[in-house]
């Protein structure tokens, strides 16, 4: 969440970090703004809206300077207006600052600042930070980086800062603890963002910030330390981003192109790792841990939202496959409710970013429990993939639509390899299943390509239903944490209202809004519970509910009874998600566009959910 962006050098600094801000928008985008420090003066421009209407606004302006900060926010404390937008300035308008995060304790800061004099422009906590910071230095006499040193030991919270200081254009201080913080390094210039997309145009050579680090950045070089004030040498990595990854390439939305990159991410996940032919199946990341799984009495997995969906088909097959007890926990509610950790458990953390904060704030409390961290991510490099003890990277590559799609059956992908490993070597499942499970998954991306190829179908189908208030998606079985999936994804870019329910609770209680008018989507793939399933669409129907179904190809029964069909094809039931999930994302994607929504950037969400 929130998108900051910050340059220092000899290049247009405004180009730069408006070009970082467009790139980042998905992050957050209820307003935007830019601070530029150059003779000896700020000029900050910051408006409510887009990116775009910053740009409207700024345009014609004097936009000269070689340090610049913007920001993208989303909103945690006070609305998005103007005068809420970042960067903020100090009370004597000579430093500004870009924040991401929360600062917990502001409001006892702010009342010690307004008693000594200090008037606030905003309602953010940023604001209280900056003036924080120039009371400090003002009363200390000492130097900006020193300043933002002591105001650090005593903020409270989660934070990624970027400060310019009007009277040395050629000085960024950066800081982080808990929100991300990338720094590009250049030959006489430094890139600052939140994530690597906007840097990697202008170099591959990247220093991820640490909690409590503080970098101070001139042209002529950087210094890092730490806020007990000891010096650390900057770890500069190179980073494997390439530009078409994070731009639409003739796609309407970068939604719809991750949709259709799936055969190529789950490729990706796959690639290096397996091998059918020759039976091999390895995840160089966790090797030398595996055993932990296999010996483990009990398997924790942590996520949120899309990610804790993929969680929930993990618990199918570590349960079915390895007979190891599993529990998917909210990290959220996790973190705050003193869970019981024990000796022989694992904990697998599961997210797209690896900065999503109740995940990483439920993993280090597991870690303070004693736990075995095993980390899921995609963000090479993020918080996450640190703070675990060992991972599998799901290399999906940047997903920049704010709905994940390419994210979730990547990770599926990854945690199926895991669990059919950790089987294999407890032997609960026999050779022959673990053979054509391995055969089964190296099928994965091409019939993901086929589902692909009936695209026209969700389209059509949501065109009947561009108009409806409410969904209902039901699935069993492998295929109950899709109807899941399936719900949020329309929620999330539609704001169409749809429930996932396993297909045979549907009778205690969300029966009870079936009529003619509501569309029920049922995931109804050829597997165990096929009878059944069959039985819960005879009683939508029997009910005058329109059902959409999707079925696996070839099926004659269910085209009889349902009003729509998607068909999908044949692979393991216990594989299915990942190609059962296709058409309902495609069908969330049409329904939004065809409503006219901002499906990149759904109203009040924002990737990368780095506050709690
Ligand atoms: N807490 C700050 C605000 O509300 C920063 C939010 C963000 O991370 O965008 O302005």
């Amino acid at each position: 969440m929130c998108g900051i962006v910050a340059y220092l050098g000899e290049r247009d600094a405004y180009h730069v970090v408006l070009k970082g801000l467009k790139r980042l928008e998905y992050r957050g985008y209820d307003s935007a703004g830019i601070a530029i420090s150059a003779d000896d003066q700020l000029k900050l421009f910051k408006k409510k809206g887009n990116v775009s209407d910053l740009e409207s606004f700024i345009e014609g302006k004097d936009l000269s300077g070689g340090a610049a900060i913007g920001h993208t926010r989303w909103a945690t404390h006070g609305e998005p207006t103007d005068n809420n937008a970042h960067p903020h300035l100090s009370s004597d308008g000579s430093l500004a600052i870009i924040h991401n995060g929360i600062i917990e304790n502001y409001s006892s800061i702010k009342q010690e600042l307004i008693n000594k004099g200090h008037v606030f422009k905003s309602d953010t906590d940023s604001e209280v930070a900056i003036h924080f910071i120039e009371d400090i230095q003002k009363n200390n006499h000492c130097a900006l980086d020193e300043a933002v040193r002591i105001a650090l030991t005593k903020i409270v919270g989660a934070y990624a800062i970027v400060i310019a200081d009007k009277h040395d254009p050629d000085l960024l201080i950066a800081a982080r603890k808990g929100s991300p913080l990338v720094i590009g390094v250049g030959k006489g210039e430094y890139f600052l963002a939140s994530d690597a997309t906007p840097i990697v145009e202008y170099t591959n050579e990247v220093v991820y910030l640490n909690d409590y680090e503080i970098a101070v950045l001139r042209k002529s070089g950087m210094i890092l330390k730490n806020i007990e004030d000891v010096q650390t040498n900057p770890y500069v990595q190179t980073i494997d981003l390439e530009l078409d990854a994070i731009e639409k390439g003739g796609y309407k939305h970068f939604m719809l192109k991750e949709i259709f990159e799936q055969p190529k991410s789950i490729q990706d996940a796959l690639r290096g790792r397996l091998n059918a032919a020759k039976g091999d199946l390895a995840l160089g990341g966790i090797r030398d841990y595996v055993n932990r799984i296999v010996s483990a009495d009990r398997i924790i997995i942590l996520a949120c939202g899309t990610s804790w969906h993929a969680g929930l088909v993990a618990e199918y097959f570590f349960e079915d496959w390895c007979r190891v007890p599993v529990e998917v926990e909210y990290a959220s509610e996790f973190r705050y409710r003193n869970p019981i950790v024990r000796e022989g458990d694992v904990i697998i953390a599961i997210s797209q970013s690896g900065e999503t904060a109740d995940t990483l704030a439920a993993i280090e409390l597991a870690k303070a429990k004693g736990g075995i961290i095993f980390g899921v991510v995609n963000a090479v490099g993020s918080s996450i993939a640190r703070a675990t003890h060992v991972g599998a990277y799901i290399h999906a590559g940047p997903e920049i639509g704010v709905a994940s799609t390419k994210a979730f059956t990547s990770q599926v992908t990854v945690l199926s390899m895991i669990a059919m490993i950790v089987a294999y070597k407890k032997g609960t499942i026999s050779q022959t299943r673990y053979h054509e499970l391995l055969a089964e998954l190296e099928t994965i991306p091409s019939k993901v390509e086929k589902a692909l190829e009936l695209s026209e179908e969700s389209e059509k189908i949501a065109r009947m239903f561009s108009d409806a208030t409410n969904f209902l998606y039901l699935g069993r079985g492998y295929n109950f944490p899709v109807a899941l999936e399936g719900a949020l994804k329309l929620k999330e870019i539609s704001y169409i209202h749809a429930e996932g329910y396993p297909a045979a609770e549907m009778k205690h209680g969300p029966i009870a809004l079936i009529d003619e008018e509501m569309p029920v989507v049922f995931i109804a793939t050829r597997d165990s519970s096929y009878d059944k399933i069959v039985s819960n669409i005879q009683e939508v129907k029997a009910r005058k509910g329109k059902v959409i179904a999707i079925v696996t190809e070839g099926d004659v029964l269910i085209p009889k009874i349902a009003d729509y069909v998607i068909e999908v094809p044949v692979t393991n039931e216990a594989l299915m998600p990942l190609v059962s999930v296709i058409p309902l994302q495609l069908l969330s994607y049409y329904i939004a566009d065809i409503r006219g929504c901002n499906v990149d950037q759904p109203r009040n969400l924002a990737k990368s959910v780095t506050v709690e």
